[in-house]
């Protein structure tokens, strides 16, 4: 298993250690070319959306990666990349995102969270996060809400998080991505 990582802007270098730590290969998007390496699925991190929307545009990165997504590649958003595959941007999840959700005083926090389909306390930390504020979908599966904010969402292979679970020790959501790559790959 190999799993391609943007490395365009953000925080993606954490995201490649936790999967490192899980035992999967990893490699970085930072050009065109590097989209070509065989990939068995795709990590969006956190970072700037309006940065990382220029760049994938400017390198002939964003189309490509819309089209392997409906076509079935696996993709984990974070934070940014949760902004990514909205409805308003790559459009690839059935779901609208607000930006900056949690105003300025409350930007960044950490909580501890149920989330479906992984368990009890799970820890989030958001930084400067947006929340999902419409669904657009049923093909869209909410996974956590915090304070009547959705916060996680799957939708077939693709999930996304507004909370970055890269930046925690806890290794459950990136172990649920590699169990839904495992089984796309079978
Ligand atoms: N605020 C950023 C944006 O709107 C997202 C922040 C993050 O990824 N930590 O793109």
């Amino acid at each position: 298993m190999n799993i391609a990582v943007l490395a365009l802007q953000g925080a993606f270098i954490e995201h490649e250690q936790m999967l490192q730590r899980l035992g999967v290969e990893t490699f970085e998007i930072r050009q065109l070319r590097d989209w070509q390496h065989p990939k068995d699925g795709l990590i969006l991190p956190g970072g700037e959306s309006t940065v990382q929307m220029r760049l994938l545009s400017q390198l002939g990165l964003l189309e490509p990666i819309r089209q392997a997504i409906i076509g079935g590649l696996p993709v984990f958003g974070t934070c940014a990349g949760m902004i990514l595959l909205s409805a308003d941007h790559l459009g690839t999840m059935d779901f609208r995102v607000r930006r900056n959700a949690y105003g300025r005083q409350l930007g960044s926090f950490h909580t501890i969270h149920h989330v479906e389909g992984i368990g009890d306390e799970v820890p989030m930390t958001f930084i400067r996060a947006p929340y999902i504020e419409e669904v657009l979908s049923g093909d869209c599966q909410v996974m956590a809400e915090v304070d009547g904010h959705i916060v996680a969402a799957r939708q077939g292979r693709q999930m996304a998080t507004a909370f970055h679970p890269e930046l925690d020790e806890d290794t459950r959501l990136h172990q649920y991505f590699i169990d839904i790559v495992k089984k796309t790959a079978v």
